[in-house]
């Protein structure tokens, strides 16, 4: 046996690796999975160069064995092995240097954040959860001798002939007291598919230590690869049945059958070929459907996907899925799930994937993305930032196709990707231009329009005013500079069904933007576009909610009124407005204006809820009484001083309701003043 010291200097070299990677041990494993799998990816290309013949019936893999008894954990491939050489060059000089160098880079950094999947440890890593590791390997090259390796403590090695007597290598880590998790065949069952799910080599795993499983198959099913364990011979099955004299006789329905006992089949934890390998063109809708609910253990069925294929200038594949989302919840939360050549580093790295997306549920495999670098740096790589922005690119391509060619598809998920584009819109400047012109409106009467279609619906109903009047061509342009299209909103069709019908029976539109992320949404928009101006549906009765112009007179005692009922509301905050409108069947209704009404939501929403709501209440409010209205007519015609009072409080109550709940002490107020009403009529 030879001896040697390993060429790492610093004696408090473990102290330091085994706390910075104290937060993800189990990262081992995929240092020691992803070393095999490079082993027989080296050996794959020998052999499509010609230099290696795989010999036949042997198969690539790569078997994980457990052992709770002996408490160790040990990782054999048959890839391309080592000749004492190599694990004098690999082993001894470059994996122990590669972690004085690991050393060096990190131990400035107290954020283990800043580490992504801490790769470029390797096959040290396995002295974070044993102290004992020993290598048995044998070189592809003819001729080579089987090596053993032994380190006892990360310091010190040992190094000589060794038995191992097939092609490749064997890992044994001899786990430390407070590791024995790892030898565990349930615990490295999940480590090995949070990081191995996806990986080119198939994986194995075993526990040693326990019987082995077994199965029956029919004797036609017997592979060659099968190991046999017994012959079991089925006995004929047989049936008693009455002949004609009356005699019973058996009688065999089905004959006696040779069945065989082998060792249980072993069964890959991992798919080799994932989706996202494959050509866009070779994948059917239900394989989407299906790697979607594998990977993402969603039920529910995406909506659509994109597929990212590209090899030029940078090596980058994945899919990308738009959930069905409940947008009555706010928070959405999607998952990206990031590998470099099929191994997993981790779940949305935002440096790599725009942020907007994280909404998203998807897979990116991209070679390109330098990961053994620090978050910091990652942000101010090239080509990180180049991947960034493709991905952003072929989502709004995907969507702006989609609205272009498939209409009708676009517009069914539209409610449910609305928010996800929205969000990207506010937080993507290339995004929001590219998505711009596809962002849909739905209107009260559920058909979907662009914001241009919007303004050119808009515009045609203004055009009829327009071409009455007698204004020049140039007169119009020049007013077109400057004019500002209203858009009208809804917000909650039901609470605001009373206005919804207003605007109806007046054969005027408005939109519908429900979600939270439609106020910051529409506000960013009129900033971008200074042609359009949106008012919730409650802000303002328009010109086109009220009938035909007043008399002067008519006026004077509309303005009579309101001051009285003003006064009988003892609100000085709140306006008061008798006005005509077309329908006679709603007495009173509140407007809020749009200005205090945006002011108001964002008050609530930085959070200063705790100030006194009525310190806001009635603020920017009109109460306007409709003089179509019998009960404001009656109001007009005659005086009513008894009731006076409570029938202001009463179309303010009314107009308020239909607005937002009331609160709790105005609602029984409300409740007995109604009942008090109504016995008036004795
Ligand atoms: P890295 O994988 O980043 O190069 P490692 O410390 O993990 O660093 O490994 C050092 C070297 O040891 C590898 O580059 C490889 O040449 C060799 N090696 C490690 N594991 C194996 C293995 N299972 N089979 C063959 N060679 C290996």
């Amino acid at each position: 046996m030879k001896k040697g010291n390993l060429s790492i200097n610093s004696e408090n070299i473990f102290p330091i690796i085994k706390k910075w990677l104290y937060s993800d041990h189990d990262i081992f494993v995929r240092e020691l999975i992803s070393n095999a799998t490079d082993a027989i990816t080296k050996l794959k290309k020998l052999s499509l160069a010609g230099e290696f013949t795989k010999p036949e019936g042997d198969e690539y893999k790569i078997n994980v064995e457990v052992s709770p008894k002996q408490k160790l954990i040990r990782f054999i491939d048959n890839g391309i092995g080592m000749t004492e050489e190599e694990v004098e060059k690999y082993i001894n000089q470059i994996a122990f240097s590669g972690a004085v160098d690991f050393i060096e880079k990190y131990k400035d950094k107290t954020n283990e954040e800043q580490i992504i999947g801490h790769f470029g440890l390797g096959f040290y890593s396995a002295f974070m959860v044993a102290d004992k590791v020993s290598i048995d390997t044998l070189s592809y090259k003819e001729g080579a001798k089987p090596i053993h390796w032994v380190s006892d403590g990360g310091l010190e090695f040992e190094m000589g002939e060794g038995n191992r007597a097939s092609r490749g290598t064997a890992i044994t880590l001899y786990l430390n007291d407070n590791c024995h998790e790892f030898a565990n065949e349930f615990r490295v069952r999940e480590i090995l598919n949070k990081y191995c799910s996806f990986m080119p080599v198939e994986i194995f795993l075993k526990d040693i230590d326990a019987e082995e499983a077994t199965e029956i198959i029919e004797k036609d099913e017997l592979l060659e690869s099968d190991t046999v364990i017994e012959t079991i011979i089925e006995p004929a099955k047989t049936e008693e049945k009455e002949k004609e004299d009356g005699t019973k006789e058996l009688v065999e329905i089905e004959p006696a059958k040779e069945k065989i006992k082998i060792k249980k089949r072993p069964v890959a934890l991992n798919d080799i070929h994932p989706l996202w390998t494959k050509h866009p063109n070779e994948c059917s809708d239900e394989e989407y459907i299906e790697f979607y609910r594998k990977v993402f253990m969603d039920y529910k069925e995406p909506l659509f996907w994109i597929h990212l294929n590209m090899d030029y200038p940078f090596n980058l594949k994945g899919i990308l899925y738009f959930p069905k989302i409940n947008t009555e919840y706010d928070s959405i939360e999607g998952t990206i799930k990031l590998y470099n050549n099929q191994v997993f580093i981790a779940d949305n790295i935002k440096e790599v994937i725009p942020e907007f997306l994280l909404l998203l549920k998807g897979v990116i495999d991209s070679a390109d993305i330098p990961l053994n670098v620090s978050r910091s740096a990652l942000q101010n790589d090239g080509s990180v930032r180049k991947i960034s922005e493709y991905i952003a690119k072929k989502v709004a391509d995907k969507l702006s196709g989609m609205c272009k060619t498939e209409r009708d598809k676009y517009e069914k998920y539209w409610d449910d990707i609305a928010p996800f584009i929205k969000y990207g819109y506010l937080k993507d400047e290339k995004f929001a231009k590219k998505v711009e012109d596809y962002i849909l409106f739905k209107n009260i009467n559920d058909k979907y329009l662009t914001l241009s279609e919007l303004i050119d619906e808009s515009k045609n109903s203004e055009e009829t005013l327009e071409n009455s009047s007698d204004e020049t061509q140039e007169n119009a342009e020049e007013k077109k500079e400057v004019e500002k299209t209203q858009i009208f909103y809804v917000n909650d069709v039901k609470e605001q069904s009373q206005y919804v019908n207003i605007f109806k029976s007046a054969g005027k539109d408005a939109v519908v933007l429900p979600h939270s992320i439609d106020v910051p949404f529409i506000s960013t928009l009129e900033m971008k576009r200074d042609n359009v101006k949106f008012l919730r549906i409650d802000s303002d009765m328009t010109d086109d909610m009220r009938s035909e112009e007043v008399a002067e007179d008519t006026k004077a005692s509309y303005d009579k009124l309101s001051e009285k009922v003003k006064t009988a509301l003892h609100n000085d905050r709140l306006k008061v407005s008798v006005q005509l409108l077309k329908s006679d069947e709603i007495s009173s209704v509140i407007t809020i204006s749009e200005e205090s009404r945006r002011m108001q939501e964002m008050m609530k929403q930085y959070g200063m809820m705790g100030m006194d709501p009525s310190m806001f209440g009635g603020e920017g409010e009109t109460l306007v009484l409709n003089a179509n209205h019998p009960l404001v007519k009656e109001l007009l015609e005659n005086n009513h001083e008894d009731l006076f009072d409570m029938i202001c409080e009463q179309f303010y109550d009314l107009a308020s309701i239909s607005h937002s709940p009331l609160s709790p002490e105005r609602m029984s107020t409300f409740i007995k003043r109604s009942n008090e009403l109504m016995l008036k009529l004795k």
